[in-house]
């Protein structure tokens, strides 16, 4: 099984990069892609760029053309539920597009004909954050991740998503991602870690807590590889 571990920034998948034994660089379509092992098990990591379009893309691009039959994404998010703080994980049961509007029409906020409002990330995979959650002696939340080709840092803005999709945290990938691998039939898990309350004060907070939180959910999300190579699949 050939595993695509994804983030957005750098910063998401450099503290990934680095765990591997060796990897190959590739680039394609304007995007460099690091074919690597991983205690044995194969892995293609990227970082897309920021926005839903970008993710589509490289998700795209991961499992149709590096042949990915998992995906695992890793990287920051503001928060919406107050239970979350900054370093704090946070794994998507579904998620949503939290700036599709075509309400005009009748349709509900998030929604296209042919589409549907939330995607449901992998059962299995959520399960096995769990078992990772518990040996580690983490606390991590499972709730709805709302993505947005927007930096949320606005309490109006917030509590509109926060009302309207009933979100936890909100993020710029999730929910693209999330259609590209349910529409391709890959299972996929979405791991975030706080880096800011998507407030007055999300960019300064953002900047200053970036990095760190990019680790947190890179060495959780990799201990969750290391669970799956143990289980040869
Ligand atoms: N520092 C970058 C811009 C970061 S955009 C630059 O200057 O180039 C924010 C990134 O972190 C996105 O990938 C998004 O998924 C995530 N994110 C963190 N907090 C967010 C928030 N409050 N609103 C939206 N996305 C957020």
């Amino acid at each position: 099984m050939k595993i695509a571990i994804m983030g957005a920034m750098p910063e998401e998948v450099e503290p990934i990069l680095k765990k591997l034994d060796s990897y190959k660089t590739t680039e394609f379509a304007k995007n460099r892609y690091y074919e690597g092992k991983y205690k044995g098990v194969d892995v293609v990591v990227a970082y897309s760029k920021i926005g839903k379009v970008f993710s589509a893309l490289t998700a795209t691009t991961l499992i149709e053309h590096f042949g990915c039959e998992m995906l695992l994404f890793s990287g920051v998010a503001g928060a919406i539920n107050e239970k979350l703080s900054i370093g704090d994980l946070i794994v998507a049961t579904k998620l949503s597009q939290h700036d599709l509007d075509i309400t005009i029409f009748g349709h509900p906020y998030g929604f296209v004909p042919e589409g549907s409002v939330y995607v449901e990330a992998d059962k299995n995979l959520i399960e096995l954050s769990k078992k990772v959650a518990k040996d580690l002696g983490v606390e991590v939340l499972e709730g709805i991740i709302a993505t947005g080709d927007q930096f949320i840092a606005d309490e109006e803005k917030k509590e509109f998503i926060k009302n309207t999709f009933k979100a936890d945290a909100i993020e710029m990938e999730g929910a693209s991602v999330a259609v590209v691998c349910d529409a391709l039939k890959v299972p996929f898990f979405i791991l975030r870690s706080i880096s800011d309350a998507a407030d007055m004060d999300a960019g300064f907070n953002f900047e200053e807590f970036v990095e760190s939180s990019a680790k947190i959910s890179a060495d959780f999300l990799m201990k969750m590889v290391d669970e799956l190579a143990g289980k040869n699949l």
